[in-house]
């Protein structure tokens, strides 16, 4: 940053700055900044800028400054450009762009070479269909149409824009010829600037190239030679102001002039008016002009434009004045101070002390000299150029003029632009460093050094006043008078005060340590002291000192100087800049009643070559009648109107969601508001769109449906979430500058997370009522499988117990059964027998029993093997099976041997009954063993009644049986007794 320096035709107008970031309600009327107090900043591609060439430049309504280079569109948001190049999306067809115009709807026309034209709203491009030839300049009128200016093909007209437009509805108005710039009046006249003079054309006339003529040339009417007319704008009053090849002309009621004869051999290229009613005119060869009040003013390559070929040029909304040349962008701004430098004639740039002499005049004193300052010019304060002092202090001097203390050479007077030696060290001062002097109402000079304070009276005594009189120390740096007539007296270690009774201590170190005293500011009651913890308050009534530091909220601790402007402002200086604290809150914490205090800090961005004001002789700042304050400082002397200041009202400070990103994926977020349930990371970029003060921009967030605070993000433009639950969010962000409030400007967006399926509330039901009937359904089939499984359980028992019984019964009937034959057993006859014996006893009926053995088993066995005599007697088994009866029972006897009961057959039929079945046995076939097999069996027969127990009954029908095979075998013997006895 650098303060211009210009060639001012004349510098009448009185100086009078608006605070750009700051709208004042009231400007005097036709004020106008001179060149010389803005700030000029300067962009090329090395900032970022795609070409510097700036073929035009744009603002749009949201606070977008946009760019128009031979390289593309570039957007700048105060901290980067963001590139639109070539594209179907945009609908730029070629890089090369030659018009932006933006509307109020946040919209902007961009066009350029091959005839491209697009339109770009928000976050979208609307390309339009292309035109036959690069396009300089395009116009929406009041009626929706859209006219077309074009390289070498005159003027066209579209009855619709925005994808309504069709190629064959068009009308051409000029041809043959290149139209550069297009503009509808306020009567809604549409007017063409081109290479064969300014036209206006009627909407209503039949276009062919032969109704030309309808459109005279503005010029031609006012029978002046034809011009090349390269732009045209509508001024507030009305008139039309036109740039030539040779000199800007006004139209006015259908008269044309000359708008100053100074630039009637420029080629004007660019045009504009300013919120000031100044008129900037932009050339191809000469850099600027702004013109008021009739006075020119030049700005150009020396000054610091980038090139003297203007192409463009515009204010924003912050009152700024963008110029695009050839070679880069300038950026004028005016800023809250006007600082006055080498460079603007002040006699060296190290000031140390300032001094007001009257109304509007300054006497500066810096390292390399002495200038004054007056009707906002700075000069050097001696017609002797050559003298060159080191000055470190001031004081009004009574007889006139001002005193003046040096570094290395004692103490001078200055008057009528004359410096004179009154005092050094061979003529009375302790040393030659003079920090601070005052002279009294009675005459007396009090004079400051760094080895102690010097008293001369008006008789020309001198009096050295040092620690051994009482000061706390030698090292003097301030000094002032009280309306008690007290002498106040600071130093390095501490403040003192001399008065009839002598020197008396200030005790400054009680506030927080404070040790040197910078300067003093005194009111009736009070005494302000600047320290090196900040800003002391005593009070005389009592004596009560009191701090404003850090405690009540100031960041900084070392306050130089303390001026009042006599407007509630008590303005501070400080190695970091310039401070302005109200006068009453000051009071306030002083007095307790509030606890901390709210400042406005001013550094370089305002307008301060160097924010290191310098301090530690005095005065080093001052105010003046008119409510200006001005302030020694590294670099010149700088200067702020208070009245100004405090007028300040709304600050503007646009603010704009610049992109949202969902887990690194940009969405267009004026469309997509609802967020997936996947999303885990939202990123929202946002930037203020200041553009004087960019860097220093602060933000704060918060994201309603999250948290309900404000989030500081300090100088950061980006927030981030993740994992946000499902739910509506509203994203807030506002700005402010630094030490100022927050914009109420907010920038809102607001989105929703969508839940998952399962985060639904009625899939949750549903999920719930599925779980309580699956639970439920559970529940049923165990008491179901249970009922089963016991049925299960009991089946198998039941089979269990059936086939544990069946096995009880086979063995019960193993145990009665013969196991070759089936028959019964031996056991089981001997039961039976029994039981049959005493039913025929106790009954009286007659029972049988035969005992019968197979004849010669042995031979059968040996002769045909133990197998064929199991089948034997096996087949034995079977007939006699077939014997059975319910009053017939056969068993296998054991071996060979079978026995038989018969019930109730009679002695006299037992014979042939048994015979018969003998020889049943004997003509069994026993072919399949063997063709000679032959088997015959024997039998002993007993009677029951001629026994009495059944056991007799055994062994007479085996006596019986013994005799049947005494007798030859094959044969039925009967029991007699005569023959038992014969065997016995
Ligand atoms: P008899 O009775 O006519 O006097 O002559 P026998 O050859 O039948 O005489 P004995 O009583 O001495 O022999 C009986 C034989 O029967 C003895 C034994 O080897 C045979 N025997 C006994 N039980 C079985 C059997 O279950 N199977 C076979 N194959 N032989 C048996
Ligand atoms: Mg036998
Ligand atoms: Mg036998």
């Amino acid at each position: 940053m650098s303060v211009i320096q210009l060639s001012v035709t004349q510098l009448k107008a009185r100086l009078c700055w608006f605070y750009l970031i700051f709208l004042f309600p009231v400007l005097p009327a036709n004020a106008s900044i001179p060149l010389a107090n803005y700030f000029n900043d300067t962009w090329s591609t090395q900032d970022g800028l795609p070409h510097n060439s700036i073929n035009a430049i744009a603002q749009t309504t949201d606070g977008y400054l946009w760019f128009a280079t031979w390289e593309g569109v570039a957007r700048y948001n105060g901290r980067e450009f963001r590139f639109y190049e070539r594209s179907d999306k945009t609908g730029i067809v070629d890089s090369g762009t030659r018009a932006l115009v933006s509307d109020d709807q946040n919209g902007l026309w961009v066009a350029g070479a091959r005839g491209g034209i697009t339109y770009h709203k928000d976050t979208k491009w609307y390309p339009q269909p292309v035109a036959k030839n690069m396009v300089n300049h395009v116009l929406k009128d009041s009626e929706g149409g859209l006219w077309i200016a074009t390289e070498g093909l005159g003027v066209f007209h579209r009855p619709h824009s925005i994808n309504q437009g069709q190629q064959d509805s068009e009308s051409w108005y000029l041809e043959n010829t290149s139209a550069y710039r297009l503009l509808e009046d306020k009567q809604s006249q549409i007017w063409a600037a081109t290479e064969k003079g300014l036209f206006r054309l009627d909407k209503n006339a039949s276009h062919t190239p032969s109704t030309n003529k309808k459109y005279e040339d503005v010029f031609k009417q006012n029978g002046l030679p034809e011009k090349r007319v390269y732009s045209v704008i509508e001024l507030k009053n009305g008139s039309l102001l036109i740039a030539t090849d040779k000199g800007a002309y006004v139209l006015k009621n259908g008269r044309v002039s000359l708008l100053h004869s100074e630039l009637i051999n420029e080629a004007i290229s660019a045009l504009m008016e300013d919120e000031e009613g100044s008129l900037w005119l932009g050339t191809i060869n000469k850099g600027v002009f702004k013109f008021h009040d009739g006075e020119i003013e030049n700005l150009n390559a020396e000054q610091g434009l980038p090139n003297n070929r203007v192409l463009s040029m515009l204010q924003d909304i912050e009152g700024s004045i963008w110029i695009g040349t050839n070679g880069g962008l300038l950026r004028l701004r005016s800023a809250p101070f006007t600082t006055f430098t080498s460079e603007r004639q002040l006699v060296g740039d190290y000031v140390r002390s300032v001094i007001s002499l009257d109304n509007d005049t300054v006497l500066a004193g810096s390292s390399e000299g002495l200038s004054l300052i007056k009707n906002n010019k700075a000069q050097p304060a001696l017609d002797n150029s050559a003298t060159k002092l080191s000055v470190l202090s001031f004081a009004k001097r009574n007889q006139g003029g001002a005193w003046v203390g040096t570094y290395l050479n004692g103490l001078k007077y200055w008057q009528d632009n004359q410096l004179f030696d009154y005092l050094d060290q061979n003529s009375g001062l302790p040393n030659n460093e003079v920090r601070a002097i005052l002279e009294d109402n009675q005459g007396n000079l009090w004079i400051g050094t760094t080895n102690g304070l010097v008293k001369r009276d008006t008789e020309g005594h001198y009096q050295v006043l040092g620690r051994e009189q009482g000061l706390p120390d030698e090292y003097i740096m301030a000094l002032a008078r009280d309306n008690r007539g007290q002498l106040w007296v600071g130093t390095g270690v501490g403040v003192a005060v001399l008065n009839d009774n002598g020197l008396q201590n200030i005790p400054i170190q009680s506030q927080e340590g404070a040790a040197y005293a910078f300067g003093f500011w005194i009111e009736p009651g009070f005494v302000w002291i600047t320290t090196d913890r900040g800003l002391i308050r005593y009070r005389q009534r009592d004596g009560q000192l009191k701090l404003i530091g850090r405690s009540a909220g100031l960041p900084i601790d070392k306050l130089f100087q303390v001026v009042y402007d006599g407007d509630d402002g008590l303005w501070l200086t400080s190695n970091r800049g310039i401070w302005r604290i109200s006068y009453e809150s000051a009071h306030a914490v002083a007095d307790g009643k509030q606890q901390t205090i709210a400042f406005e800090h001013f550094a370089e961005d305002d307008g301060l070559a160097s924010a290191q004001a310098n301090g530690g002789s005095n005065p080093a700042a001052t105010s003046t009648d008119n409510g200006k304050v001005w302030f020694a400082t590294a670099k010149g002397v700088s200067t702020i109107d208070s009245a100004l200041a405090s007028q300040k009202t709304a600050l503007r400070l646009p603010i704009v969601i610049e992109s949202v990103s969902i887990d690194g994926h940009n969405i267009d977020f004026t469309e997509h508001n609802e967020l997936p349930a996947s999303t885990n990371r939202v990123t929202i970029n946002f930037a203020g769109l200041g553009y004087v003060m960019s860097s220093r921009i602060e933000y704060r967030t918060k994201l309603l449906g999250f948290k309900s605070d404000w989030a500081l993000r300090g100088k950061n433009t980006v927030a981030e979430y993740t994992n946000l639950a499902p739910g509506d969010y509203k994203f807030v962000v506002s700005a402010r500058y630094p030490y100022s409030d927050w914009h109420n400007a907010d920038q809102i967006i607001e989105f929703r997370v969508l839940p998952h399926f399962w985060q639904r509330l009625r899939v949750q039901v549903a999920f719930v009522l599925l779980v309580i009937i699956l639970m439920v359904g559970l529940m049923y089939w165990r008491l179901h499988s249970l009922k089963q499984s016991e049925v299960r359980l009991k089946a198998i028992i039941e089979k269990q117990t059936h086939t544990l019984r069946q096995t009880s019964e086979d063995f019960q009937r193993q145990a009665n059964e013969d196991e070759l034959t089936k028959l019964p057993n031996r056991r089981a006859f001997d039961r039976l027998l029994k039981e049959k014996f005493e039913q025929a006893k106790q009954n009286n009926t007659s029972l049988v029993m035969v005992i019968m053995d197979i004849d010669h088993f042995k031979k059968i066995n040996d002769n045909y093997s133990h197998l064929v005599g199991d089948k034997v007697i096996q087949a034995l088994g079977n007939e006699l099976l077939q014997l059975s009866a319910p009053d017939v029972h056969v068993a296998r006897w054991g071996g060979e041997e079978f026995t038989m009961i018969i019930e109730g057959l009679e002695a006299e039929k037992a014979f042939d009954y048994c015979d018969s079945i003998r020889q049943r046995i004997a003509s069994i076939d026993h072919s399949h063993l063997s063709n000679t097999l032959k088997m015959t069996v024997s039998m002993g027969v007993a009677f029951a009644h001629q026994v009495g127990h059944y056991e007799d009954l055994i062994r007479l029908a085996d006596q019986a049986l013994y005799q049947a095979k005494n007798d030859g075998r094959n044969c039925v013997q009967l029991w007699r007794t005569q023959k038992n006895n014969n065997r016995t």
